[in-house]
Formats: structure tokens, C-alpha cells, sequence
């Protein structure tokens, strides 16, 4: 972290905030220029409040060298992370999967749409069986009997299943009963104590950005999760709100090469809730993949206009099946070695 001082501050202020800032335990490199005094401050800065800093009255400015998130950077971990969801499958570095389901589980339906999802190619079976949803009078999912069908389903196709996790004292409840993948909704994107808790396990997490989180938010929420010793996260960009009105969130595709960038950790992409619209699913599906995405994260139900959360952007199964084609199609072209 560096302080920019104004070139107005007397020495003796200069010597307060030194000070100021060794009494904190850090160390401090100051540099006089013409025009500006810079103090570089050296050790461990989370013990520095920056606004503190720079309310103060001879600064001017703070700047931060390094960024605050240390596990899920690629600065210390070059190499892409790999995570093992279950039943032999990978994502991250160079493994690519879908994941594929209904938004909610609904009943027995769910055992067509996911024998539908794998014949078509998906790796993955997605459902919600507790629904965050923005009414408390909406469909809150069926809870534990939820779970009950997605394992059941999961089992006979040997597809590791995705499933959002909502309040910490569930934990426990996932894990013993198997859950491959906790999968957290971009409303608790900054739930701390629930992602403190997932962090605890060593279950894959499918972390999603927040509905109005910047990157930098996403990667401090697996900075959370890993802190507490669980590197089994996944991210997950499902888009942002921002001023546009015609799609449900605006795709922030930019993210995909971004994370890339700065994290190790595997990125999937969800075109369902990043659209809000069946139409727009398939196109953003394969812009997705083209940016670099590890993975997708796509709503499938046999029977949309009655699905009970979601169902406007729910692809078909057999919609679901031509769209598969064309990710594969898509990642054939994209792919780096075509012997
Ligand atoms: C979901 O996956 O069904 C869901 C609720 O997603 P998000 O948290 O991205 O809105
Ligand atoms: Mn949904």
C-alpha cells in the first residue's frame, strides 16, 4: 500500500503518520519528490483501514500494490486449479462441463429431465431444493425431500449434483447426505457466516457473483471459503444488474477473461439467470465458452410453462440437446490442438 501525501504537509505531520503507521507494526519507505512526498508502507496492511488513511488531512491519495485477495490469486498459484466434483468428474484446467437441470426440483420430473440433460451431454445435474427466492409467498423448494430426488437421480446416472445452500445450519445436512457440489446464490454472494461455514468442508462450492458484486467482491467471497481450508470453489458469473431492462441481468462476460486473469479457480458461466429468456440462453451459451469458460450452468425443465421457479428462461430437453451440439461445436473450433 502506498500514501501520496500533499506537498503542503509540514514535516512534523509527516513524522506523526509515520508514526502513526510503525506503531501499527509496519514498516514505512518514504520518498520526498518535487512535488509529492509517497510513503510505501511495508508488512502486514489489512491492519491499515485505507479510508482511515486517507481521510486524513495531509493525504492525498491511497493506493493499494497488492490485491487483498491471497488464496484465490493467481499471483501465488500460477497453475490453474482442478476441482474433483465427484463420480470422475474435473473442472478447471482444461476440463470442461455442463451442468444442466430444472431451477427448482419439482417432484418425479426431475428424474426425466435429468436421464434428458446426460443423454444430451451434460456432466452435471443442477436443481434447487431450497429456493432463495425474492417473495417469501413464492415456491420455496421441497427442501430435504428435494435433496432425496437430485441424489437418487444423481446416482443412477452417476452425475455428481449441484444444489444451493442457504442457510449455515444446513451444512451439515448436505454433507452427510452426499451433496457433490454446494452451489451459493448470487443473493448470499456475501452471506460471511454461511460461507465461513462451507469453507469449513471440503465439498466443492459453486460460487456465484453477487447481483450487484464486482469481481473483486466475488473473489474476496472464495477468499472466505478458502480461508477456512476449502480450495474446492468453482466461480460462477450469472450476470449483473445493471440499467438495461430488456434481459433479465446484463451477461458480464468481461468476467470470464478477467477471473481468469487474476484467480487460478474455475470459472463457469450461466446463461439462464444472466438472460432471464429462453431465446437468449443458446447464443450466450456459446459466447460463453468462446470467452474461455470452464463450465456452464444451464435451467432445463420438461415442461417450462409450468415449471415452478424459472421457467422463462428454461430450455426444453429437446432444445437443450441442439444447444449441446453447438457448445461442441463451438469448443471444437476453439480448441487449441486439432490433430
Ligand atoms: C439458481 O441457480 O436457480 C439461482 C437462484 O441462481 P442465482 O443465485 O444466480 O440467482
Ligand atoms: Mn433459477
Amino acid at each position: 500500500m502506498i500514501a501520496i501525501l500533499r506537498n503542503s504537509a509540514s514535516d512534523e505531520a509527516v513524522g506523526h503518520l509515520i508514526s502513526w503507521i510503525e506503531g501499527k507494526g509496519l514498516t514505512t519507505h518514504v520518498s520526498r519528490g518535487e512535488n509529492e512526498i509517497v510513503i510505501g508502507l511495508v508488512g502486514d496492511t489489512t491492519r491499515i483501514d485505507p479510508f482511515l488513511l486517507e481521510s486524513m488531512d495531509i493525504v492525498e491519495r491511497v493506493q493499494r500494490v497488492s490485491e487483498p485477495f491471497k488464496k484465490a490469486n493467481r499471483k501465488f498459484h500460477p497453475t490453474d486449479t482442478v476441482v474433483d466434483c465427484g463420480h470422475g468428474v474435473k473442472i478447471g484446467g482444461g476440463h470442461f462441463q455442463v451442468i444442466a437441470g430444472p431451477c427448482s426440483v419439482e417432484g418425479r420430473n426431475l428424474i426425466d429431465i435429468a436421464r434428458r440433460v446426460h443423454a444430451a451431454g451434460a456432466t452435471m445435474l443442477r436443481g434447487g431444493a431450497f429456493k432463495p427466492r425474492t417473495s417469501p409467498y413464492a415456491y420455496q423448494g421441497m427442501g430435504e425431500a428435494g435433496l432425496d430426488l437430485l441424489l437418487e437421480a444423481g446416482s443412477e446416472l452417476d452425475m455428481p449434483v449441484v444444489t444451493e445452500i442457504m442457510d449455515p445450519r444446513d451444512v451439515e445436512l448436505f454433507v452427510d447426505r452426499g451433496v457433490d457440489v454446494m452451489q451459493i446464490g448470487a443473493r448470499n454472494a456475501q452471506n460471511f457466516s454461511l460461507l465461513k461455514e462451507v469453507g469449513r468442508t471440503k465439498t466443492p462450492v459453486l460460487l456465484k457473483r453477487g447481483m450487484s458484486g464486482t469481481v473483486d467482491e466475488l473473489l474476496m467471497a472464495a477468499e472466505y471459503i478458502m480461508s477456512e481450508g476449502n480450495d474446492n470453489v468453482i466461480l460462477c458469473e450469472r450476470g449483473i444488474r445493471t440499467f438495461e431492462t430488456r434481459t433479465r441481468n446484463t451477461f458480464d462476460l468481461n468476467a470470464v477473461p478477467v477471473l481468469h486473469y487474476l484467480s487460478h479457480l474455475p470459472v463457469v458461466a450461466d446463461p439462464s439467470h444472466a438472460t432471464g429468456y429462453t431465446r437468449y440462453v443458446e447464443p450466450m451459451a456459446l459466447a460463453a465458452c468462446a470467452a474461455g469458460a470452464d463450465g456452464l450452468e444451464i435451467e432445463v425443465h420438461d415442461c417450462p410453462e409450468k415449471a415452478w421457479s424459472d421457467g422463462a428462461q428454461a430450455l426444453t430437453p429437446d432444445q437443450f440437446d441442439r444447444t449441446m451440439e453447438r457448445i461442441r461445436a463451438i469448443r471444437f473450433v476453439i480448441a487449441e490442438d486439432h490433430e
